[in-house]
């Protein structure tokens, strides 16, 4: 971590599923370049209404 970080300074990401602004948190800090998703919740979530019910044919 570089000195002089403020939160104000923080750095955003926009999230790929539901299209809001996020912010750094320190659990990321490792993988802040890789980061797309706000949380789990909208990682899981890539395809909208994604449906766990299996379909075979
Ligand atoms: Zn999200």
């Amino acid at each position: 971590m570089p000195r002089g970080v403020k939160k104000a300074n923080l750095p955003e990401k926009t999230c790929q599923t539901c299209g809001k602004p996020f912010t750094w948190r320190k659990k990321w800090e490792k993988v802040w370049d890789e980061v797309r998703y706000c949380s789990d919740r909208c990682r899981a979530g890539k395809s909208s209404q994604d449906q766990p019910s299996p379909r075979r044919p």
